[in-house]
């Protein structure tokens, strides 16, 4: 019944109306939107054990009515790999992000962060641009510097740079966004106090619980503790930036990246699971793994302390749903990666990018002529052809994955085309964001 639905839309709608409308504005309104909410190591292994409990409804409504399943990843699981792969349809080899930090040492023996500039190849909304299609982005990982597109670039340094330019007052790094002339708006939406941000996104103080537990540690000895308040503010900006945007914006193609499931995540057994818990999975390890219960029960107790992360990104998800749009919208929800438990030294551990084989992501997919029910096999690499595919645009050569067709009840042609990636433009290092960054890297444990 949608097919017949949407194809007679498609056919009637230019025949009939055109006088109606103003030039190009039946054209445009066809062309659904595409929308990727990006969640920074959101597990399934976490999500289901709160349905069960009935703590998240909107997981367990997208689960009934969506396309949805587990992620296939790339080992090691390292997020700038894996979003740049997302983003471009290709491999390592081909983009060129293989890490956090170049492996080749600048003039002064330093290691640079890797960096939008650094990506070899075209990203979604490059490919978007020659099509002439309206793309935006928020907090997308390697979107710094961002450079020249049609629509909006506010990139993965913004929030930082909006934050300390508001309590420096006067230090604005226009340069974060694309357009820089709309970062000013845009950096008004800064909440610059943590508890405020913190009961706006209705997330636990972590480190205040820390410090009432009976650990021998210090909690300002946790890098990863110290550096909470700061993803605290970022996420509650990121956030509203997006709502905003999707709200007064015109696009075709729009993405945002959340990091908190992925801090908490780093944290969640490492620092609130107590020392007796703990030393009882290290006790059951059986044959360098742990029994399947043992895993069951320990991702359960997991879920427990990252539930408030969850429960607040459906209260964001909710935002974009039911956002009205007066044009066909496709959500993308996915993850680069999850967690798992593993034996390092006799010893469990939580984590993504130790494991031998890496721990999928997860996708949820919704719109019109989206089957629902569980996807088999989704890699990350499908997603830059799948969005080309919804927007009917020529997929690109060499791309290593291919567009999730048979999660859908329509068919479109297959075009190709080479997609370059464009010059990108000059640019003056900010070393002050640079360290910020490393920092927030250290306190992840992704570098030393
Ligand atoms: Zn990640």
């Amino acid at each position: 019944m949608q097919v017949k639905k949407i194809v007679l839309l498609f056919l009637v709608l230019p025949f009939v109306f055109p006088a109606c409308s103003p030039k190009g504005t039946t054209e445009k309104k066809d062309r659904p939107v595409v929308v990727i909410l990006g969640l920074d190591g959101a597990s399934w292994e976490l999500i289901d054990p709160l349905i069960a409990k009935g703590r998240l409804p909107l997981f367990k409504e997208l689960k009934e009515k969506s396309a949805w399943g587990y992620l296939r990843t790339i080992t090691p699981a390292k997020s700038p790999v894996i979003w740049t792969s997302i983003a471009t349809g290709k491999t390592v080899a081909q983009h060129g992000i293989d890490d956090f930090r170049s492996k080749k040492a600048d003039a002064k023996g330093n290691f640079p962060i890797l960096q939008a500039r650094d990506i070899r190849q075209a990203s979604l909304w490059d490919m978007l641009d020659v099509n002439g299609l309206r793309s935006m982005l928020v907090n997308w990982y390697l979107s710094y510097p961002p450079q020249p597109l049609n629509g909006v670039n506010v990139s993965d340094y913004f929030a930082k740079s909006a934050i300390s330019s508001h309590r420096k007052k006067g230090n604005i790094q226009s340069q974060t966004v694309y357009p820089p002339e709309r970062f000013a708006d845009l950096a008004k939406l800064v909440v610059p106090d943590y508890q405020q941000a913190l009961k706006s996104l209705h997330l636990p103080d972590f480190p205040e619980l820390y410090k009432k537990m009976d650990t021998r540690k210090e909690y300002l000895d946790l890098l990863i503790l110290k550096q909470f308040p700061n993803w605290v503010l970022q996420e509650k900006l990121v956030t509203d930036v997006a709502a905003d945007l999707f709200l007064k914006e015109d696009f075709d193609f729009f993405a945002v990246y959340l990091k908190m499931p992925d801090v908490v995540q780093h944290f969640a057994y490492m620092a609130m699971v107590g020392a007796a818990y703990k030393k009882s999975m290290d006790r059951a390890i059986v044959d360098g793994d742990l029994p399947e219960a043992v895993k069951a029960e320990a991702y359960a107790r997991v879920a427990d302390i990252v539930c408030p992360v969850y429960q607040n990104l459906e209260k964001t998800i909710r935002r974009f749903l039911e956002a009205e749009k007066d044009r066909e919208v496709y959500f993308i929800i996915i993850s680069d990666h999850s967690f798992t438990f593993y034996v390092r030294d006799n010893k469990i551990h939580y984590g993504h990018i130790e494991p031998k084989i890496a721990p999928n992501g997860i996708i949820i997919m919704r719109g019109p002529g989206v089957k629902a029910g569980k996807i088999k096999l989704a890699s990350v690499y499908d997603i830059a052809p799948t969005v080309l595919y919804l927007l009917d645009l020529p997929l690109g050569r060499h791309m290593k994955g291919r567009p999730l067709r048979r999660l859908f009840t329509f068919r479109h042609g297959n075009r190709y085309t080479v997609y370059k990636k464009k010059k990108p433009q000059p640019f003056k290092q900010n070393r002050e964001l640079d360290e910020e960054i490393l920092e927030e890297l250290k306190a992840l444990g992704y570098i030393d």
